[in-house]
């Protein structure tokens, strides 16, 4: 081959290997605000949406909530020549489940299928609330508007579906509005437990908890300021995984930690002007949120929403005292905020769509030696492989490189001890996987 030939090919598969596609800014582009706002003002009119009330009527309570949201992907659906399986995931919890279960009652989730090309079972899930409440958690009949919390993450995703559905994808894509949150984290528990029973094999949710808000109880006004919580290792490791970590390491590098780096490191590159802020934790203190019940079963999920949040307008009355408004109110929520939180959700879903599998198993050694050593299993549909690493004390990956379609590597003179490591798979178009921290040992 010709010399400037191979320059050619060594500078397009650079471009590759590089920094953006040109897609992921399209799809930015594409989330509305206004239809956004739309969305949510049309689930504010419902009047409530709590888990336990009407759900006869078509204009209030929660049935006619999620009458119209499954309509909605419908709609969807309808535009991309049916590329949206819609569908409802029921489960029915009993009075005796809790106290904030004070009756019988069908908790129905909402669920849209995009499904995959290549990988029809592997799924990256968008996820926001349908239900809402006021001061007292079983009040279900009182104006419960939710605009924040959590009509902004229901929208949200209704909004990813409209730009991504014009899209194909390697891997499918579940938008998805889940119920019962504030009883319990009800409908997260039901389709984490479907999830389960039907070996889905999940990449990772993202679930959107109040995505609205720019005006903090702390005074702080931030547009660009948001959180992504994640655990630090799933609770199902074994009692051995867990002692491993001690000589190891790996006890801020579960798979949650690695979906939260993924979205913090796309967001940099894509959305420079966004201030991502990694909080090292499950959720807020002693809070919840509909990630958990995923966590909980083993799967990668992590919390996206605002950071500076106003608790005089959650979970309250709506009502005037000492000249403060309270409520959950529209006129609250800052559409430009929630799609820009949206359009977080979108690049990265798309990214992940579009990415190969993650290596399964990554071995790591070197132990009382100059240079750290790699191997790992070959995925199908990866041109090659990334290996990270960082500093012990920082909370990115900080430091990569590419090399290339090979099943092992060893990182000349870098030593072992001093940093953290990982593996990703990289496809055709430059999109990645998620990094795998090592789950084995090199002897
Ligand atoms: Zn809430």
């Amino acid at each position: 081959m010709h010399k400037f030939a191979i320059a050619c090919i060594f500078l397009f598969s650079l471009g590759l290997m590089g920094q953006t596609d040109q897609r992921i800014y399209d799809i930015m582009n594409k989330v509305s605000a206004e239809r956004i706002k739309k969305d949510v003002t049309t689930l504010v009119n419902f009047g409530t949406r709590h888990t336990l009330s009407d759900t006869i009527s078509n204009t209030r309570g929660i049935g006619a909530a999620r009458r119209w949201i499954k309509s909605e992907f419908d709609v969807i659906s309808n535009n991309c020549n049916n590329c949206l399986e819609v569908s409802y995931q029921r489960n029915l919890v009993k009075k005796e489940e809790s106290n904030r279960i004070p009756k019988d009652v069908w908790i129905v989730n909402v669920m849209a299928i995009q499904r995959g090309t290549k990988y029809p079972d592997r799924y990256i899930i968008m996820s926001g609330d349908i239900d809402s409440r006021v001061s007292d958690a079983n009040n279900y009949t009182s104006d419960s508007p939710g605009a924040n919390d959590n009509a902004s993450g229901m929208a949200g995703t209704i909004e990813a579906a409209r730009v991504l559905s014009n899209y194909k994808f390697e891997n499918s894509i579940i938008y998805l509005g889940l119920s019962g949150e504030e009883q319990g984290l009800y409908g997260g528990q039901g389709l984490a437990k479907y999830a389960k029973e039907n070996g889905w094999d999940i990449i990772g949710i993202f679930n959107n908890d109040m995505i609205g808000n720019i005006r903090g109880v702390d005074g702080i006004i931030s547009n660009t300021d948001f959180r992504i919580f994640s655990e630090p290792v799933p609770p199902t490791e074994t009692e051995r995984e867990r002692n491993m970590r001690r000589f190891y390491g790996g006890e801020v590098d579960g798979i949650s930690r690695q979906l939260a780096r993924y979205v913090y490191k796309n967001v940099k590159t894509y959305m420079p002007e966004m201030n991502p802020m990694m909080i090292y934790r499950l959720d807020r203190f002693g809070r919840g949120g509909h990630h958990r019940p995923f966590n909980d079963l083993g799967y990668a999920a992590i919390r996206i929403m605002e950071a500076h949040e106003n608790y005089t307008q959650q979970h309250q009355d709506i009502r005037v005292e000492n000249g403060i408004a309270y409520g959950d109110v529209l006129e609250h929520v800052n559409f430009d905020y929630a799609k820009k939180l949206t359009s977080v959700n979108a690049i990265n879903l798309a990214s992940l769509a579009w990415a190969p599998p993650a290596p399964k198993e990554v071995s790591i050694g070197g132990i009382v030696e100059p240079s750290a050593k790699f191997q790992w299993s070959k995925v199908p549909g990866a041109i090659g492989y990334k290996i990270y690493w960082r500093d012990t004390t920082s909370p990115t990956w900080d430091h990569s490189r590419y090399v290339g379609d090979v099943s092992e590597f060893t990182l000349e003179g870098v030593v072992l001890d001093n940093f953290f490591f990982g593996v990703s798979a990289v496809g055709k178009d430059g999109f990645e996987s998620v990094v795998v921290f090592p789950n084995a040992i090199l002897r």
